[in-house]
């Protein structure tokens, strides 16, 4: 894969904490898709700006079910940086709950029903989040700001 076709995805906030803030055993390991992807390796986690306390109380509860304390989650918006805060590895999308309203397959305690289920690891987390513009479904980032991740994490190499 060369750096140009590296794609990124927008999560609302706070789930990108989910998978960047969370100490391994509680972190969340699978993103949650109506559309599964073909895209498989590096991928960047772009943080947007809208905030919405329902979905923080919705990742604490995931917390909670994952053996963590739902504290674990900062409450303030200001501890949720925007811009692409991490590059993960898409390993692969499972598709055994993506028509069942409860989950049967293995992807944890984080994955839910009715989904397809992005199994993501190897989570480099940026020390300086970079500002951009979001967008819905894969999107391509530009040029400058894949040098940015690149200069932090050495994705893409
Ligand atoms: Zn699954």
């Amino acid at each position: 894969m060369t750096a140009s076709n590296i794609p990124a995805l927008t999560l609302h906030r706070p789930w990108p904490y989910c998978i960047t803030g969370l100490y391994e055993l509680v972190a969340k390991r699978v993103e949650n898709r109506s559309w599964a992807t073909r895209h498989r390796g590096d991928l960047l986690l772009h943080a947007g700006r809208r905030w919405n306390t329902r979905d923080l109380q919705a990742a604490c509860r995931f917390v909670h079910v994952s053996g963590g304390r739902p504290g674990l989650i900062p409450a303030a918006e200001q501890a949720h940086p925007t811009g692409v805060v991490a590059t993960v590895r898409v390993v692969d999308v499972c598709a055994g709950s993506a028509h069942t309203d409860t989950v049967v397959c293995g992807c944890g305690p984080w994955a839910m029903p009715g989904q397809y289920h992005w199994r993501i690891d190897q989570v480099r987390v940026l020390p300086s989040p970079v500002e951009c513009r979001g967008a819905q479904g894969l999107w391509r980032p530009s040029p400058e700001v894949l040098a940015q991740v690149s200069a932090q994490t050495g994705v893409p190499a």
